[in-house]
This record gives structure tokens, C-alpha cells and sequence, in this order.
């Protein structure tokens, strides 16, 4: 559905950041890229959704390149850390925006709001300001203008590494029930190997540009390939 085919990147030219990365993901399915910090999943998700050019090889989306399309055109939804809301805009004008962009009518983009508000339950809160919301709400708010234009595949770039252990593990069970309601495939980056096993269908462990095994949360934990696995996966647990 999606794919990454011999995919390199260089930032300089010279060192390589992602070194021939493959990956086919289903539709539907949860993959999540684990792994240390600068070992290239960022950089990933970046030419997925067309911020970066792959250096060399392909990115193709229901089998057709994508390489040289904008990120507006490749009906992907994305997720940062930071939840990257317009501050000066209410919590509807920052989910009417993608909408608006994209041409919607006045009443379709009100119904997509409503509705992107209720999956995420932040109905009543569209007049406020993103500063007037706490910081799992915020990031709650962010996942709804990811997904109300109806994406075709949604990036999520750490989005709960600002969150506290509760708030973090309520908000998983939240992102895997959305994920199960509109079976949209997920790309999903963590450096957090708990969370990283219980949200994904498969994993892909990053070090250095180089993916170490893609597998399911079982044979990564029961049959690590190599000893970087085996000792990445099994921290913390
Ligand atoms: P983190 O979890 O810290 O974000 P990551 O695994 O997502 O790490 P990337 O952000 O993809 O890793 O970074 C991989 C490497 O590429 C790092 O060495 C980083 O310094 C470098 N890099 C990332 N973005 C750029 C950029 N825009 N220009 C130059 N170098 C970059």
C-alpha cells in the first residue's frame, strides 16, 4: 500500500542517514520504527510525507511514485511531537484548515470537523484556543487534523513523547482504538520499545540508517536477529 524501495538519504552528500531502506506496509496495518535517537526514522517519515528527497531509490503509495509529488498532493496526515497547532486560530479553525486547503465547502468542512472532534472526544471545545487546553488535549487536537480530510495513510512522529506515563498509556489505547475504527495504516516513530510493542503489527528497529529486523512484537521479542535487538527491545521490559 505504501512503500519505501531502496530508499538512501544524505543530508551532506556524503554520510548516509537511511542506508537502502525497505518497507511495504498493508493496508490497514500499524508499523511502528523503533529505535535510538539519530538513527534515521524521522528522516523517514519525512520523505513519506514529502518533506525530504529520498537521495536514492523509490516511495510509492498504492503503487504509484510519489517522489515528486507535494506533501499537499499525497493525502497523507501527520503527527509531530510538538502538535505544531496554529496558536492565534481556535481548536475549529485549526481542523477547518486542512479542509479549507483542500477546497471543501463551508458545510462539508463543518461536518468533517464535528465529526474528527467527536473521535478524539473534544466536542465542545471547538471555540478555544490551543493554550487554553492541557497538553493531552492539545495533542488529541492534533491527531483530529490529521485525520479529518480523510487520509489515505497517517505519520506519527513521537506524538506522545511530551506526555506523562499516564496520560502516555491512555493516549495509546486511544491512537490504537481510532487506528481499529477507520483502518487506516499507521506509521508510528518512538525511541519507546514498551510502546513500540504493544501499539504495532510490525516493528522495524533502527540503528545508524540501518533497519536490524522488521518483524511482529512476538519474534522481535522471542527471536531477536542480532545482539542490538536483543538488547534495544529488551530494555525496560
Ligand atoms: P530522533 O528520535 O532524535 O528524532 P531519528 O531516529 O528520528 O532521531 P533523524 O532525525 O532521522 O533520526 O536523524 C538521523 C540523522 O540525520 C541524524 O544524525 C541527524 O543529525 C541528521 N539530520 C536529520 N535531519 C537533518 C537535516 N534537516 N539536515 C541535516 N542533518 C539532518
Amino acid at each position: 500500500f505504501a512503500q519505501f524501495k531502496n530508499v538512501q538519504k544524505s543530508y551532506d552528500g556524503e554520510t548516509l542517514v537511511v542506508k537502502d531502506f525497505n518497507l511495504d506496509i498493508s493496508p490497514g496495518e500499524f508499523v511502528t520504527l523503533l529505535g535510538p535517537s539519530g538513527s534515521g526514522k524521522t528522516t523517514c517519515l519525512m520523505m513519506m510525507a514529502g518533506f525530504e528527497t529520498p537521495t536514492h531509490g523509490e516511495i510509492l503509495l498504492q503503487g504509484s511514485p510519489i517522489n515528486s509529488l507535494p506533501p499537499h498532493k499525497r493525502g497523507i496526515g501527520m503527527v509531530f511531537q510538538n502538535y505544531a497547532l496554529f496558536p492565534h486560530m481556535s481548536i475549529a479553525e485549526n481542523l477547518a484548515f486542512p479542509l479549507e486547503v483542500r477546497g471543501l465547502s463551508k458545510a462539508e468542512t463543518e461536518e468533517k470537523v464535528a465529526k474528527a472532534l467527536s473521535m478524539v472526544q473534544l466536542t465542545g471545545f471547538e471555540g478555544r484556543r490551543p493554550a487554553q487546553l492541557s497538553g493531552g488535549q492539545q495533542q488529541r487536537v492534533a491527531l483530529a487534523r490529521a485525520l479529518v480530510f480523510d487520509p489515505k495513510l497517517v505519520l506519527m512522529d513521537e506524538p506522545l513523547g511530551a506526555l506523562d506515563k499516564n496520560l502516555r498509556e491512555e493516549m495509546q489505547l486511544e491512537i490504537k482504538h481510532i487506528h481499529e475504527q477507520l483502518n487506516v495504516p499507521m506509521i508510528y516513530v518512538t525511541h519507546d520499545q514498551a510502546e513500540a510493542l504493544t501499539m504495532s503489527d510490525r516493528i522495524a528497529v533502527f540503528n545508524d540508517g540501518v533497519v536490524q529486523q522488521l518483524a511482529t512484537p512476538d519474534v522481535l521479542y522471542e527471536a531477536p536477529e542480532n545482539a542490538f535487538v536483543a538488547q534495544f527491545v529488551g530494555e525496560n521490559n
